[in-house]
């Protein structure tokens, strides 16, 4: 099942895809601004699915939002998880951090607020605060049932879906605040989408992850590359705190980078930045 957020008609609406991924059906939730959440913490609840609100719809005439628009909190995001792209940081500003292989995952997070839709534009912040900006792609897996200490062997009986995330990023204001929220948290810096796939339709252990920027195929990796894998990521967010359902945790981006490149590529006005993942679909997204 892959589940919508849309607006349409001057109001938001939560649904499900179509197999063919050409139509859109509504469903009866609680509170649709919240896109997908509601629906999640229902079935968290043990409550059923519910039916149908309404007639079919063409993909084409609604505007995707982000299947969470506004998540609950914080965006769990994992730094330098995949062995390629660790190294093509090894010799950045990054250099002096341990090797990420000897040790526990860089989790950082993105305040909610600058979660996205799937198509829309993402403001460049202006050169007095940001030179430097830089896209990541990235499977994000949204937890269904909540828990804390969850044992990296139940991991995936507490996963919703997923959907696709851009970790975009300032590299400059990142580094200079060596906590990484402040870079990574700029209005708009999350797009997310275009829906969450449920945990039953994808094997997002190994799953292909591509990015293109302007039509040139930057990053390119299958998901089994990751350096911590996705049970080992939700045992290690969950340690001694409890996850929520509808938690996201961004899990790392593969090699490729603008700041990987000699010398880096940052993304400018006009760039278009698109994200696909296997089993779930593509994001794309104009920089202004
Ligand atoms: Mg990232």
């Amino acid at each position: 099942m892959r589940i919508a957020s849309w607006s349409w008609g001057g109001r938001l609406h939560v649904g499900t895809v179509s197999p063919s991924g050409s139509e859109l059906t509504p469903i009866a939730v609680p509170d649709a601004t919240r896109g997908a959440l509601a629906l999640i913490e229902s079935l968290a609840r043990g409550e059923a699915m519910p039916s149908a609100a309404g007639a079919r719809l063409p993909i084409e005439s609604v505007e995707l939002r982000a299947p969470l628009p506004r998540p609950l909190r914080n965006v769990w995001c994992v730094g330098r998880n995949y062995h390629a792209h660790a190294a093509e940081l090894a010799d950045s500003v990054f250099r002096a951090s341990p090797p990420v292989e000897q040790g526990w995952p860089i989790v950082f997070t993105k305040v909610p607020e600058c979660v996205v839709g799937p198509h829309d534009e993402v403001r460049l912040p202006g050169a007095a605060i940001s030179a430097q900006i830089d896209y990541e792609s990235e499977l994000a897996v949204v937890i269904g049932r909540g828990g804390r200490d969850i044992a990296k062997a139940r991991a995936m009986d507490h996963v919703f879906g997923y959907t696709i995330v851009n970790d975009v990023t300032a590299r400059d204001v990142q580094v200079r605040h060596q906590q990484w929220d402040l870079g990574k948290s700029f209005d708009t810096f999350c797009p997310m989408g275009p829906w969450i796939v449920t945990a039953d339709e994808l094997d997002a252990l190994d799953t292909r992850v591509r990015g293109w920027v302007n039509g040139e195929l930057r990053q390119d990796a299958r998901t089994k590359d990751m350096i911590f894998d996705i049970p080992t990521l939700i045992e290690t967010c969950s340690r001694g705190i409890t996850l929520y359902p509808g938690d996201v945790i961004a899990t790392g981006t593969p090699s490729g980078v603008g700041m990987g490149f000699s010398p880096p590529r940052w993304l400018a006005a006009g760039d278009v930045v698109r994200i696909e993942i296997d089993g779930i679909g593509a994001i794309e997204n104009t920089f202004r």
